[in-house]
This record gives structure tokens, sequence and C-alpha cells, in this order.
């Protein structure tokens, strides 16, 4: 689905990424791990286009993409959810997700400027899709609240659904459970399984290692720009590069 080739980037002279190379395979997750600083941030920044990179190439299924700008990008099918939320704090819950469906919707006015009748219809199909990502993130009841009014973890859950409402090829996850409760981060990890099965293709970010050992099927690990490991979960807990790396690092500052 995505592949990554030799990616370089630095800012003013330090390098951020250095020759990052790994595949995407379709309809698997695969998790982006590393200490604070490795790099992560900037690669999901890189492959929405938000960042340039230097070197090297990004492909969306063989298609080289970047040198694309940013919404070039998400019209080929590429959503993403932020670090820190980005939601409309005064639109409801389910404008927000509409928001989702945008680019879209622009091609559907256009259509509709020359028939009426089928703006009216467009309109509810967009609704009717929008409702049906709230759905698929228990947050259908809450449709018409204002974004403010929800908890913490339902706004992480309102962005999952606006990434997802649009049936993009690949999701670019930021840390979807930072901040959350245990509980919450459950259920962030009942729902991205879900969408999993439903056949979605993710690149998750990832601190949480328990959020990571439940629904990834394969680890990339960063550290200072480099990529110094791809493997199953379960290998990357046993190399040792990685728990000197990452591990050790975390338990030397824990
Ligand atoms: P991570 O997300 O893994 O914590 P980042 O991708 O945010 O790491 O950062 C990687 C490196 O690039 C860090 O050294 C960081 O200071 C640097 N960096 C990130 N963004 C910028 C920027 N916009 N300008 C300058 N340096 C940056
Ligand atoms: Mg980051």
């Amino acid at each position: 689905m995505l592949e990554l080739q030799q990616v370089s980037k630095w800012f003013g002279g330090l390098p951020a990424l250095q020759e990052v190379s790994f595949r995407v395979e379709p309809g698997r997750v695969t998790a982006l791990i590393g200490p604070n600083g490795a790099g992560k941030s900037t690669l999901i920044n890189c492959i929405s286009g938000v960042d340039k990179v230097q070197s090297g190439s990004i492909l969306l299924e063989k298609c080289p993409i970047e040198a694309l700008p940013a919404h070039a990008i998400a019209d080929l099918g590429v959503a993403r959810t932020f670090q820190n939320l980005k939601l409309f704090s005064r639109l409801s819950v389910l404008d927000n997700v509409l928001t989702g469906l945008t680019v879209a919707a622009e091609r559907a006015f256009i259509v509709s400027m020359l028939r009426l009748p089928a703006l009216r219809h467009q309109e509810r199909q967009l609704r009717l899709r929008a409702l049906e990502a709230l759905d698929e993130f228990s947050l259908v009841q809450k449709a018409n609240w204002p974004a403010s009014a929800l908890s913490y973890g339902e706004k992480k859950r309102v962005e999952m659904a606006r990434a997802f409402v649009s049936n993009p090829r690949l999701v670019l996850l930021d840390e979807p459970v930072a901040g959350l409760n245990t509980e919450e981060t459950a259920q962030i990890a009942c729902h991205i399984r879900r969408q999993r099965r439903a056949g979605h293709t993710m690149l998750l970010v990832e601190h949480d290692m328990e959020l990571v050992m439940a629904v990834a099927d394969q680890v990339v690990v960063l550290d200072s720009g480099r990529c110094i490991a791809c493997a199953k979960p379960e290998e990357v807990c046993s190399n040792p590069l990685v728990l000197e790396a990452y591990l050790g690092r975390m338990e030397a500052t824990a």
C-alpha cells in the first residue's frame, strides 16, 4: 500500500529522518514506535505532505507522492488524525465528521449547480455516511452535541470517525491514546481492530506498548531518525537493538 525508500529529512542541518525504508502492507496495522524525538511525527507529516522530504521516495500503491501538496495526497485517499486534537469545538459532532468528506462534498456541489434535486440526494447521502462512521465509533447518540461538550476520549473518537468517514486507502493515526485512561485506551484498541477487520490499512504512531502489542501486525522502530527494526510485535520485544535504544531508555527515564 505504502512504501518508503531511503527517506531523509533535515531541519536546519540536523537529521530528523535518515534513509528510512519500510512498507505498510494493505489491510494491516503497522505501528511506528521509538523514543521522543525519534522522527515519528516528522515521518507522518512527510507522508501526509505537510512536510517535504529532502531525498528518497514515498510510494502510495507504487505512485510517488513525496512531491505532492497535502490536499492532493488527501485526495488520493490518505487520511490522518493529529497528536493534538484538531476539532471545530463550536460545530456539532456530526458536522465535524462531515468535514472529512469536504473534498467529495465540493465535487458534489459542482454537480448540484447543474441538478438541484441531485444536491439534496447527495447531502442526504453524505449525512448518512457520517452517521454510519459515528456509529462505527459508538458516538451516534451524540451526533448533534457540540464537539466541545464531549470528553477527551470521545473527541479522539470523533477525530477517528472523521479520518475513516471517506473510506480512505490509508489512515495515519498519530498517538490516538495519548492522554487517555485505561478504559478509553481499551475502547480505542477495540475500534482499531474493528476497522482492521473491515479491511482498512493503518499506520499507527504510538508510545503505549500495550496498545501496540494489542493491535499491530507489524512494528517499525525508529531511533534518532533511523529505522533500526521492522518485525512482528513479539519479535520486536526481544530484539536487543530495540531493547537498548527504546525500552532500555524508557526504563532509564522511568
Ligand atoms: P517524535 O514524533 O518521534 O517524538 P519528531 O518527528 O517530532 O519526533 O522530531 C524529530 C526530530 O526533528 C527532533 O529532533 C525534533 O526536535 C526535530 N524537529 C521536528 N520538527 C521540527 C521543526 N519543525 N523544526 C525543527 N526541528 C524539528
Ligand atoms: Mg510525535
